[in-house]
């Protein structure tokens, strides 16, 4: 490295430098963060990069005061590799595992070099946005890809610890938005707006969505995407490690959207450690205190029989233990809009958590939605809510309910379906399911599993 630096003409000192070169093994090395701390301190710009593996990394250029620090990047790298935090443990390790690492010199040699080559732009005053990326050089294809690094406005180190806790804490007042125009639905974005605004969230290293890809097998018909895995499934132990997050649309482009919104609402519901938190029972809190039953909505007689029905129903169907007003455990604020103000419930209603068999009761996802504003947020989560009671309404009392004309609609894409679902030996069709609350939503393929 040093006589790479040295043939481009760069002078390598060990203090009173312009920018300082770091090599590691592993970006989650903890020796990181006092670099990381030290260069802050002192207002100094810096290049981490990784030489060895058999896809080397380069960058991101550190610069303190502007954009992320390490620990920001660390966060990041950390949810991609969840799965390290217990065999970590069990090891007794205060740092990462460590791992063969495969590579050949020439790899480490064009790595070392790339780097060298960053670092002389950049000592030469040149600036362009991807110095603040990381990129990988994939030795297998030589394909270089870049993955943006984003401050986290929360970070411990460089922003603002108690900001969660702030907006938890605060109102939610929603407020009128222009919508969107064709192919936005009720949105104040189109999906296209939404995607390239929020694209940079996509990245198997430093994106909170690890992948963004078509469903693999689905029909060609339906335009579907995967968004990695399912965050609201972890606390269901093995079975949730299969579950991913997808989505569906017309187009290309709404399938993808749909797919990156469910992904990010999962991410947003899950438990990051810096929510606020109140510990008391629900006796001591008073009536700021929502009976967690207020929301579940379970009758007296589903938790007497609670140990029969689950023992043969599904995950889904579980009937958690009747709350117990006298166990202390965890509150979070939440903004009530129709009494228009904090209430409290269980936290471990309100996140998902990656602890199988913590204590209920249980955070799900129905009615969570992520979207290009607050404002689309609520009215998507509100309408999945209404949908989902007008399906349970029918298929659980088995009612009978009228058909719906599909050719009335002149869409080419239903005939699209049809047509692709009548190859596969499944009929399409659709029925009216409006309830007392008269929206009107339906749509269901026969032979799909029943509602979830
Ligand atoms: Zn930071």
């Amino acid at each position: 490295m040093l006589a790479a630096s040295a043939e481009s003409g760069l002078s390598v000192t060990e203090s009173d430098t312009d920018l300082t070169l770091v090599l590691c093994d592993d970006y989650l090395s903890p020796e990181l963060e006092r670099v990381d701390a030290e260069h802050r301190a002192a207002g100094q710009p810096w290049l981490l990069t990784r030489l060895c593996g058999y896809e080397p990394w380069i960058g991101p250029f550190f610069r303190p005061g502007e954009g992320p620090c390490w620990s920001c990047l660390a966060y990041r790298l950390e949810q991609h590799r969840g799965y390290e935090g217990p065999l970590q443990q069990a090891l007794g390790l205060d740092r990462p595992l460590v791992r063969p690492i495969a590579s050949l010199s020439a790899g480490r040699v064009m790595a070392a070099q790339s780097a060298v080559l960053e670092a002389a732009k950049w000592l030469a005053g040149l600036r362009y946005a991807d110095q603040g990326a990381l990129r990988t050089v994939d030795t297998l294809n030589l394909r270089t890809r870049v993955h943006a690094v984003s401050r986290i406005p929360q970070c411990p180190s460089c922003g603002e610890p108690g900001l969660t806790g702030r907006r938890v804490w605060a109102p939610f007042v929603p407020v009128s938005r222009t919508k969107a125009g064709q192919g936005g639905g009720d949105r104040a974005l189109s999906p296209d707006q939404l995607l390239r605004r929020h694209a940079h969230l996509v990245s198997p290293i430093t994106g909170i969505v690890p992948v963004l890809e078509p469903s693999p097998g689905a029909p060609e018909f339906a335009t579907t995407y995967v968004s990695g895995h399912n965050l609201a499934m972890r606390e269901r132990g093995p079975a949730g490690l299969r579950a991913q997050s997808g989505g569906k649309g017309l187009t290309d482009t709404e399938a993808r959207t749909s797919a990156l919104c469910e992904a990010v609402e999962r991410y947003c519901g899950t438990r990051h450690g810096d929510e606020p938190v109140v510990v008391d029972t629900l006796r001591a809190l008073g009536e700021p205190a929502l009976h967690p039953n207020a929301c579940q909505l379970y009758a007296e007689e589903q938790f007497r029989d609670r140990e029969r029905w689950n023992r043969s129903g599904s995950p889904f169907h579980h009937v958690p233990e009747p709350f117990d007003a006298e166990r202390p455990v965890e509150w979070t604020p939440v903004w009530s809009l129709t009494g228009r103000r904090q209430r409290l419930l269980p936290t471990s209603m309100l996140y998902f958590t990656s602890t199988p068999g913590a204590p209920g009761p249980y955070a799900d996802s129905n009615g969570n939605a992520a979207g290009s504003s607050p404002e689309d947020a609520l009215l998507q989560g509100f309408m999945e809510l209404v949908e989902r009671d007008a399906v349970a309404l029918w298929w659980y009392n088995r009612t009978r309910q009228p058909g719906i004309d599909l050719d009335a609609f002149g869409e080419p894409y239903i005939g699209r379906l049809r047509e692709g679902y009548r190859r596969m030996g499944r009929d399409l069709w659709a029925l009216d399911l409006t309830s007392d609350w008269g929206f009107r939503r339906s749509w269901r393929c026969p032979g799909a599993p029943g509602p979830q």
